[in-house]
């Protein structure tokens, strides 16, 4: 058989709160963030979305385009088993894939037009900032759903669900933060709830060490004492 190439454009680049790809969470599924994509100008045509209104939720085929230049390895370590053992990359949904595609399951909120720009807003993303869009289509439950369908690592390796708390000034800002951005304090509740952690941190229940998230280009310092997340303040990034 005569092996071909293919070349992909995008038919858009989608913005998150996710300007770093530490801590966004493992799976769409786990975060309610907030995505917008707008479509390059070849596909801005409004026809493109006729009946979309149908469905609530959509697939979106992705490229992988922060880690792309360091390429594939066929087997990857999985951080649902502690980071340390392997699992071949088909049996995993790793970055680092022989054509670096992503898709994610994302719930319809509607598209608009304004001025020449044709864009789609969804939420439940687990994409970086700035992601290109390769495709987009309707999730189908009655073919996607299986209803018996098994993950046996679930049943053993669960995701943590940490508690978090605000120091006060840090709390005080996420209260600002949220006149601009209202999921501001849920979105960073629910990413920190999972533990960002590296695996063999997770382990410590309280750990010196600070760590940091950014969200909505804001740096964000946390450490977790006593098995709780603790936000202790939170500073705009410089532009
Ligand atoms: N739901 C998708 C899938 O299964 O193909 C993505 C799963 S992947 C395990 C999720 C991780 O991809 C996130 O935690 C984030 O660190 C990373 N990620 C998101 N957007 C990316 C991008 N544009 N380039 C590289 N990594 C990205």
């Amino acid at each position: 058989m005569t092996a071909h190439s293919y070349s992909l454009n995008p038919i858009g680049h989608i913005a998150t709160p996710f300007q770093q790809k530490f801590a966004i969470p493992r799976q769409s599924a786990l975060t309610r963030a907030r995505g917008c994509i707008t479509l390059s100008e070849a596909v801005a045509d409004p026809r493109v979305f006729k009946g979309i209104e149908d469905y609530s939720h959509l697939w979106l085929l992705f490229i992988f385009h922060e880690t792309l230049s360091r390429g594939w390895k066929p087997a990857v370590k999985a951080p649902r088993l502690g980071g340390n053992d392997t699992m071949g990359v088909f049996a995993s949904r790793s970055t680092h894939r022989p054509n670096g595609i992503g898709m994610s399951v994302v719930k319809n909120e509607g598209w608009h037009q304004q001025d020449d720009q044709l864009q789609l807003l969804v939420s439940g993303v687990d994409l970086l900032d700035g992601t290109p869009i390769i495709d987009i289509k309707p999730y189908l439950a009655y073919a996607d759903a299986v209803a018996d369908a098994e993950d046996k690592l679930d049943s053993y390796a669960p995701l943590p669900e940490r508690s978090v708390r605000f120091h006060d000034e840090a709390s005080l800002t996420a209260d600002t933060l949220s006149q601009q951005h209202p999921d501001f304090r849920a979105l960073l509740c629910r990413v920190l709830q999972q533990d960002p952690r590296p695996a063999y941190r997770q382990k410590l229940a309280t750990d010196p060490k600070v760590y940091k998230v950014v969200l909505y280009h804001n740096d964000i310092s946390w450490r977790v004492t006593d098995g709780t997340v603790e936000v202790l303040s939170i500073d705009p990034l410089s532009e």
